[in-house]
């Protein structure tokens, strides 16, 4: 006879450790399933290997996903100020940088990993690890799972298995067919979060270049979304929080027609400021070179190779700059499309988005709304978050809201 857990979790990454952490404190017999034989390799590679945790501003608007307001019940239930005094609690103390994120400050991500694996020990969770679960079936009383011809029994069950994203962590969307088994439907996925790629070789010469910028995503003449954020030009096309998080909504529309991601160069300024600088220009320094004053600006490789698209001579001073070149150069510095021919995948996404359908799940307890005793927490539902400490920040919420809803279940069952 295998031992029957109060639950078992699939899956051992963030939301999974997360899930199993709240269950133990709350006094569940807790079984933590991966199919890796090391866990964690996702909390390690993330930040920069720095962790970014959470962030001091988390709710929906922060995230992707065809059920906002499903997103937002659980980001209310176990806020971010929530995390962050759990993480003190653990052991983990947080510093807060630029854009509000929260990173260890141990600057180490190891740190955030390594809390959490004593905090399961902590609570007697059973960790088992190198079993990858392919098939989990309910008799309507408990849960059978299977990792191969190895058998283990719960009463309830939760899927924590991510998305498809980095795939070599573990992630490798071998648990949607678990829940499709349920009956569940996903929301097509897509990597989110991942460099764009161009074919056009001229932009890959500014390699290297980083500068914040503001990006457009528009279909039809249509603002779709807007991110103004760094971006960093690369060897194969554009990296950096701008295009990273931009590249998902890119995905949805591109099959769509005059879909196209525009770049501002200069998001702190405005066409009108800049027209009223350079009749200024004109008038006051008639001689002074055009380049020297857009390099002022914006890096001296950007300011050349936008004014060179803009068949603006290099030796090109005020006095002499015609209507026609004046009109080119405020086109290429705001209003410059970035020719985008694909995304770099889920081998380099660092999320993936869609999933499993939060129509399909009660957000107040995780259960699914289709089999009783079935929970879900993580990236293999459909949210994904921006750049900033957000998926973490689901992981945290919607692993706690599972836990809570696993109690309420069990007690049901006594
Ligand atoms: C390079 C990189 C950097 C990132 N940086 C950040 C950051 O700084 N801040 C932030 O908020 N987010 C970051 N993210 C995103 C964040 O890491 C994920 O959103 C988060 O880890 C998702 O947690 P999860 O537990 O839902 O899924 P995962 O972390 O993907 O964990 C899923 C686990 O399930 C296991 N598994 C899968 N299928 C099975 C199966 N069939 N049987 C058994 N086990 C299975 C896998 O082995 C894995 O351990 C980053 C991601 C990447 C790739």
């Amino acid at each position: 006879m295998t031992h029957l857990y109060d639950t078992a979790i699939v899956g051992a990454g963030a939301a999974g450790l997360m899930t199993a952490i709240q269950c133990a404190r709350k006094g569940i017999d807790v079984l933590l399933l991966d199919g890796r034989e090391k866990i964690g390799a996702k909390i390690l590679m993330s930040g920069g290997t720095r962790c970014n945790v959470t962030n001091q501003q988390v709710d929906e608007r922060d995230f992707a996903g065809d059920r906002p307001i499903a997103i937002r019940n659980v980001l209310r239930a176990y806020p971010a100020d929530k995390a962050v005094a759990f993480f003190n609690e653990i052991g983990v103390d947080l510093i807060s940088e630029e854009g509000g994120k929260y990173f260890p400050s141990t600057h180490s991500a190891r740190t955030v990993l390594d809390a959490l694996l004593a905090e399961c020990k902590k609570g007697g969770v059973d960790l088992v690890t190198g079993r990858k679960i392919t098939r989990v079936f309910s008799d309507g009383e408990c849960f059978t799972l299977w990792a191969g011809e190895e058998e283990f029994t719960a009463k309830t069950a939760v899927l924590a298995t991510g998305g498809l994203s980095y795939p070599t962590t573990g992630s490798d969307g071998s648990g949607y067919p678990v829940a499709e088994h349920f009956g569940h439907t996903l929301v097509p996925t897509v990597p989110a979060l991942t460099p764009l790629k161009t074919e056009d070789a001229i932009w890959k010469k500014l390699s290297g270049v980083a500068l914040p910028v503001r990006l457009t995503l528009r279909t039809g003449g249509k603002r779709i979304i807007q991110f103004e954020e760094p971006l960093l030009f690369t060897h194969f096309g554009f990296s950096g929080p701008a295009a990273l998080n931009i590249s998902r909504y890119w995905l949805r529309h591109a099959a769509q027609k005059n879909t196209e991601i525009i770049a501002s160069f200069l998001p702190e300024s405005s066409e009108e400021i800049l027209a009223l600088e350079i009749e200024e220009a004109r008038k006051e320094t008639p001689q002074a070179s055009v380049r020297n004053f857009m390099a002022q600006k914006t890096p001296k490789r950007i300011a050349a190779f936008l004014l060179d698209l803009a068949e603006i001579p290099a030796d090109r001073n005020f006095a002499d700059l015609r209507r026609e070149e004046r009109h080119a150069l405020m086109t290429h510095f705001f209003y410059c499309m970035l020719p985008v021919s694909d995304v770099m995948g889920y081998g380099k996404a660092e999320a993936t988005a869609g999933g499993v359908r939060l129509a399909e799940i009660d957000t107040a307890t995780m259960e699914s709304k289709l089999e009783q005793g079935l929970f879900f927490a993580g990236e293999m539902l459909d949210a994904d978050g921006h750049i900033g400490g957000f998926n973490f920040q689901w992981a945290w919420s919607s692993g706690t809201v599972a836990a809570g809803g696993i109690a309420k279940r069990l007690k049901l069952q006594v």
